[in-house]
């Protein structure tokens, strides 16, 4: 097969992935085979790629964000040719403190699709059989795809901050992310306030529906009952912060952040507020 293979990781612009032809990965119990139909590009395979993230087996194949069909592994629940994504998290241990009490996202051990193990950009692949997401018809591969990582962690912010229907909502940032999280919250019939950076984001921001726009740290106009930081800086985490009414949550959907500043307690988080 055709895959896209990361010899050594260097800046983008040097071309670090290269197109080459290996053998087809063989089918293993508990596994799927998949032909991929579709795999998105996150920041993170950037990471990789960039060697901003600990290289681990060498020669990885990219790409987390996998639309497949499965081709061998099949199952009575999983038959042969159903549509299936991949995300990020290609396993756990199902053993440790945190796989035990439902919460497997934290795993101690897990792996990682297109990380530690080889993921999506090439023309199979292979998954652990319990890791894959049946997809639905009315989903087609390219709108599927970024679901798969920008939009699992976009909702999983929304659950962290524990968002009701029809409260006020803050996202600071309006990358990949937040603007498929602003989806999930006008279903909800929340009101959605955009502080970010960038005009084309921000234009974005106001055609999906957000009730209020404003630049990077701009204060919106109202008290927020929870809001979500997608951009990587402190700053933006604290004008989060101050725009929380009591009670509010901030949660921050960011992989890295530059620092948190120093703030003020009682002005910021006094009032049962939440980071
Ligand atoms: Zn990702
Ligand atoms: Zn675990």
């Amino acid at each position: 097969m055709k895959a896209a293979v990361l010899s050594a990781p260097q800046e983008i612009a040097k071309r670090p992935l290269h197109m080459v032809e290996i053998p087809q990965p063989e089918a293993k119990p508990g596994h799927v085979l998949l032909r991929v139909r579709a795999c998105g590009i996150c920041r993170t395979d950037l990471h990789v790629v960039e060697g901003e993230l600990p290289v681990r087996p060498e020669g990885i194949i990219p790409g987390h964000q996998i639309v497949g069909e499965v081709v061998a592994g099949a199952t009575k629940e999983i038959p042969p040719g159903s549509r299936v994504g991949v995300s990020w998290l290609g396993g756990t241990d199902g053993a440790c403190f945190y796989c035990q009490r439902g919460l497997e996202n934290l795993c101690d051990s897990p792996t990682f699709t297109g990380y530690s193990v080889p993921g999506g950009y090439a023309q199979y692949a292979l998954a652990r059989a319990d890791f894959i997401f049946p997809l639905p018809d009315a989903l087609d591969d390219l709108h599927a795809a970024p679901l798969l990582c920008a939009g699992i962690i976009g909702f999983r912010s929304l659950r962290v901050a524990g968002v009701e229907p029809g409260e006020r909502v803050g996202l600071f940032g309006f990358g990949a992310s937040a603007h498929l999280a602003i989806a999930v919250l006008q279903a909800w019939k929340c009101e959605v306030y955009v502080s970010t950076r960038g005009e084309s984001h921000r234009k974005l921001a106001y055609s999906m529906g957000a009730t209020w726009v404003g630049s990077e740290t701009e204060k919106p106009p109202v008290e927020l009952d929870r809001a979500i930081t997608f951009a990587p800086s402190g700053d933006v985490v604290i004008a989060a912060l101050a725009s929380l009414r009591k009670g509010g949550v901030v949660a921050i959907n960011a992989i890295h952040l530059d620092r948190i500043p120093q703030f003020d307690y009682d002005r910021l988080l006094w009032g049962e507020r939440q980071l």
